[in-house]
């Protein structure tokens, strides 16, 4: 099972990545999911960024795989891009409502790992502009 710290985390998944279908869910996306500290996941990220990235290049074409910026691919830049971010805290907001106050911000959840699955080429300028929002590209989704 996927560890989720709260069940309404699973619901939220299931929504986005399955259309609601949590079996589903288990079934093709455990290997998307990391929940170990992201300082960690970071640092084996930057690890093995430059294997990912080549091997991404490889499976699209060269292609990116979010034209979500108007200037999409103009710098011919490439990275990759976690479909599920390492940590968001956008959860907590939407589901929990928590607020920042004025000393500190909503805390994040470590969420995305760093399987291939769980990563796309990206382009620098859509990357940039992505930031953490969780945004599912078109036939993006992992198989
Ligand atoms: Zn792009």
């Amino acid at each position: 099972m996927i560890q989720f710290q709260h069940p309404e985390d699973r619901e939220f998944f299931a929504n986005l990545l399955t259309g609601g279908d949590q079996e589903k869910l288990e079934k093709e996306f455990s290997d998307c999911f990391d929940f170990r500290h992201p300082a960690i996941k970071r640092w084996e990220f930057n690890k093995i960024k430059r294997k990912l990235l080549k091997e991404l290049i490889l499976k699209h074409g060269g292609k990116c795989q979010l034209r979500i910026h108007l200037d999409c691919s103009k710098d011919g830049k490439f990275e990759p891009d976690h479909i599920i971010p390492l940590s968001t805290n956008e959860l907590n907001k939407k589901l929990r409502h928590m607020a920042r106050t004025s000393s500190e911000k909503v805390p994040s959840q470590s969420f995305g790992s760093n399987d291939i699955k769980n990563l796309l080429l990206s382009c620098k300028r859509c990357n940039a502009y992505k930031k953490h929002k969780l945004i599912m590209p078109n036939g993006a989704n992992p198989k």
